[in-house]
């Protein structure tokens, strides 16, 4: 490091890094990659397709958890064509438990526009690909450096965290965005961009973790100014929390005279936008579960209901909010169900339940059912 950055906090986000640094980094991590990077199943292809679903999948979730939901969606839909014109419901369906349900219908979409626009090629160019749905600058930079040894930087949460480490940056990372992307775009080895952006993911999945970072295992280890400054447990620094919205909401398992069992779709737009879900809504102040849930289904549904016993009390996080679902049994007594505020309304056997895509709260409802 510089002894002017070191004087200057500003300093780091100007410059934090000299010529020959930059050359001992990249030489240092690219060696080290080669020997401990990680075997990961879509390292074995350059197949543009197959990259850019295991980055989609990656967006929000751990490698461990992407693999054999990778390794299902390949033999589903080898191409992009066989995504292209399947069903969304299928789609969906092969997502379920994954979360973060707008990236598989994104990815679907997108599959529709690089068929009808690309001839069913992934394309090369960076603004092509960051306009299709679902694909923001770090994506599109880990697609095409990976499938076409493209030299685009990449900044996902690993990343962020290692090189705010690496030049000890004095913000919380919100507040630094492009800063890192400057710094991730100088350390690059542009003609090895592609081992270059897996070896700095796997630098921060495998060493400079989020917490108790392995510091003495680490290829920066020299160069590292948190190292330096004993502040690698420490960086990034963080934004005051806010506790999360909570939000209860009444539940229903309708019942018909046949056994079968109400449940809707959501609309497309908005969270959890075309899964299915048994219907309901958020408990108003001064308002009882059972009043909540008839008020919603006469709304939601324009049926008359009553509402029978609990079946469960269940709470999930959202990102930026948790619920609490109060589930309760319920008799259907008049009206024919309409999909007033969803898209499609069905009954269904409990059997059935496993043919539709439901959000994972709604998955240990049927589990509860499945246990009467
Ligand atoms: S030396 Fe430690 S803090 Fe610095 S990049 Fe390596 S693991 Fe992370």
């Amino acid at each position: 490091m510089g002894s002017k950055a070191k004087d200057s906090p500003a300093g780091y986000l100007r410059s934090p890094l000299t010529r020959s640094e930059i050359e001992q980094l990249r030489r240092s991590l690219l060696d080290w990659y080669h020997q401990q990077g990680r075997d990961l199943p879509w390292r074995q292809t350059q197949d543009p397709y197959a990259i850019w679903i295991s980055e989609i999948m990656l967006q929000q979730t751990q490698v461990q958890t992407v693999i054999p939901y990778y390794q299902r969606w390949l033999k589903a839909f080898p191409t992009v064509f066989d995504l292209a014109k399947a069903e969304q419901q299928q789609v969906l369906k092969l997502w379920q438990g994954l979360g973060y349900y707008a990236r598989a219908r994104n990815l679907h979409r997108a599959a529709s526009k690089i068929v009808q626009d690309w001839g069913g090629q992934f394309p090369t160019q960076y603004e092509q690909a960051i306009a299709l749905p679902g694909i923001g600058r770090t994506t599109a930079g880990g697609i095409l450096s990976a499938a076409f040894n493209q030299p685009q930087p990449i900044l996902d949460g690993n990343v962020k965290r290692v090189l705010a480490r690496l030049v000890a940056l004095p913000l919380p990372l919100k507040r630094a965005e492009s800063q890192l992307w400057q710094i991730s775009e100088q350390v690059l080895a542009p003609d090895q961009a592609r081992d270059f952006n897996q070896a700095i993911m796997d630098l921060g999945a495998t060493v400079c973790t989020p917490k108790a970072p392995s510091c003495l295992l680490c290829p920066w280890l020299t160069l590292c100014h948190a190292h330096q400054l004993n502040l690698q447990s420490t960086l990034p620094m963080r934004e005051a929390a806010v506790p999360l919205p909570h939000k209860q909401i009444g539940v229903a398992v309708i019942w018909n005279q046949q056994g079968q069992i109400l449940i809707d779709r959501r609309r497309q737009e908005g969270l959890l936008g075309g899964l299915w879900e048994f219907p309901g809504g958020k408990i108003e102040p001064g308002e009882t579960v059972p009043d909540c849930i008839a008020r919603e289904i006469r709304e939601e549904l324009g049926i008359e209901i009553e509402v029978g016993d609990r079946l469960i009390t269940l709470d999930h996080t959202y990102t930026h909010f948790k619920v609490t679902l109060n589930v309760h049994h319920c008799r259907h007594l008049q009206g024919e169900p309409q999909p007033l505020e969803c898209d499609e309304v069905r009954w269904v056997s409990l059997s059935e339940l496993d043919d539709f895509p439901f959000p994972k709260a709604n998955e240990r409802i049927i589990a509860a059912l499945r246990q009467r």
